[in-house]
């Protein structure tokens, strides 16, 4: 198979495997997947505090990212004074 063919078979592949968007708990799941196996069988009140904790873990990880980034910086400034 030739590189080009196989760059195309890739991007059918990719396209094919686009995750879906769950109009019920906005997460993503596989398009082969015909329901969303994050929010299935939950109650309304339990799609709520999914929902709550994917938002709490997505801003904790802008937090940490931050806090990593600030840290670098400040080693960074420290080293520069001490040079
Ligand atoms: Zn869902």
């Amino acid at each position: 198979m030739s590189l080009i063919a196989k760059l195309i078979t890739l991007r059918r592949d990719l396209k094919a495997k686009k995750p879906n968007r769950c109009d019920r708990c906005g997460l993503y799941y596989n398009d082969d997947q015909k329901e969303c196996h994050h929010c299935k069988g939950l109650s309304d009140e339990q799609v709520a505090r999914l929902q709550d904790r994917e938002q709490k873990t997505q801003f904790g990880n802008i937090w940490r990212l931050v806090l990593v980034f600030v840290g670098l910086a400040i080693l960074f400034g420290i080293i520069s004074m001490m040079i």
